[in-house]
């Protein structure tokens, strides 16, 4: 068998040909009229995405290097912080917290369950003094989506700020920055926008600015002012990614031509594609309240997950990912992000199938999980 490679994964994702092909041209240089010219129009596409009125900001780094910029550019040493961990990527905003020095309470969730804005503003009350609370759209280790939308409402009563990170989620479930009362967004290029892993984006507002000039962490690189500095000369503080950055302006325009929303539908259609094709198995979802970027699945108890998804990516070449530590195993996940059709759905659930019958796995009609999610894909492609 020809070993083609399937990238099923919540990040990276695949990425558009026309936008992969931009990447072999030829280098410019930063400082010039014809760089200047793309990377605003980077900056306006991004703005689009993140539906704000503000500037978004580019870095040069992985998603975590846009968090850190969050954290180190709106704080002071000591200050207390609340930081809601219910998987990977929440407990990151507590570990980049207690790394500076912040007094951080995290709210600790179990894996794929909620958290309600009711809780999140009893944890407030708890804690007065509380500077910012640090929060995640869509979990990426479990799939679970939080709601966004209600902790602005109540964090923006507050004196504090709400930090979300919105890597894998923004551009795959609505999240509209201005309209939901959000302080500070952050995402990264490797999951829903299309293009690869290195940059990540940053805004602010109005009110996260404030906590801007007051902030007292140590900063350089990351330092927000001189990114605001270089963008009024329409260029960045240091070299910019300038090949990623080009890339990105190919799939802004594949997104804008597309249509923000139309692009959020399609993420709906894929992920009730996924979670009705895993469920026509007997297979059981992780999350309480599932987003559309990924679907995470039990793994039956007779078999190993492991080799479940060591079986998927070494023999199917289908690239899922495993659950990340300490629940390696238990579940996997599967991604419908960013580039992905409906076909990589079929995809998926058939090599998923396949895996399963290769480990013994049987009580299931071959192939349930893909007409399942035929159905949905015909009724709703458009
Ligand atoms: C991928 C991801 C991150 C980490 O981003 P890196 O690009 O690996 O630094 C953080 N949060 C969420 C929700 C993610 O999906």
């Amino acid at each position: 068998m020809i070993k083609k490679y399937y990238l099923l994964s919540p990040g990276p994702t695949p990425i558009p040909d026309r936008v992969l092909s931009v990447a072999a041209e030829p280098i410019i240089h930063h400082r010039t009229a014809e760089f200047s010219k793309i990377f605003m129009e980077v900056t306006e596409g991004l703005k689009y995405v993140f539906q704000t009125k503000e500037d978004v900001y580019i870095l040069a780094s992985s998603g975590t290097g846009a968090m850190e910029t969050a954290v180190i550019n709106t704080l002071s040493p000591g200050d207390k912080v609340i930081t809601i961990n219910g998987g990977k990527f929440g407990e990151r905003w507590g570990n980049i917290c207690r790394a500076f020095g912040l007094d951080t309470k995290e709210v600790i969730i179990p894996w794929g369950e909620d958290y309600s804005p009711e809780k999140l503003a009893d944890e407030i009350k708890k804690n007065p003094g509380v500077r910012a609370v640090f929060t995640t759209l869509s979990e990426t280790s479990t799939g679970a989506i939080f709601d966004i939308k209600g902790f602005g409402e109540v964090v923006s009563e507050t004196d504090a700020i709400l930090v979300v990170d919105g890597i894998s989620g923004l551009g795959a479930t609505p999240c509209p920055m201005d309209e939901w009362k959000i302080d500070v967004m952050v995402t990264g290029s490797q999951k829903s926008f299309m293009i690869p892993p290195g940059l990540a984006y940053i805004a602010f507002s109005p009110k996260a600015w404030k906590f801007v000039e007051s902030s007292r962490l140590p900063k350089f690189y990351y330092d927000i002012k001189k990114y605001r500095k270089n963008l009024e000369k329409q260029t960045t503080p240091w070299t910019p990614a300038i090949s990623l950055i080009i890339q990105q302006n190919k799939a802004l325009d594949l997104i804008k031509n597309m249509g923000l929303e139309n692009l959020l539908k399609h993420h709906v259609l894929l992920g009730e594609a996924t979670r009705t094709g895993v469920k026509a198995i007997g297979l059981e979802l992780l999350a309480k309240k599932p987003g559309n970027i990924l679907t995470a699945i039990k793994t039956p108890a007779s078999i190993d997950g492991n080799k479940l998804v060591k079986t998927m990516q070494n023999k199917y070449m289908a690239y899922i990912s495993n659950a990340q530590d300490p629940h390696k195993g238990e579940f996997f996940r599967i991604a419908h992000l960013g580039y992905m059709g409906g076909f990589d759905i079929v995809t998926a659930l058939s090599a998923l199938e396949m895996t399963l019958l290769d480990l013994g796995y049987s009580q299931f009609q071959p192939g349930a999980s893909v007409a399942a999610a035929e159905k949905i894909l015909r009724e709703g492609w458009s």
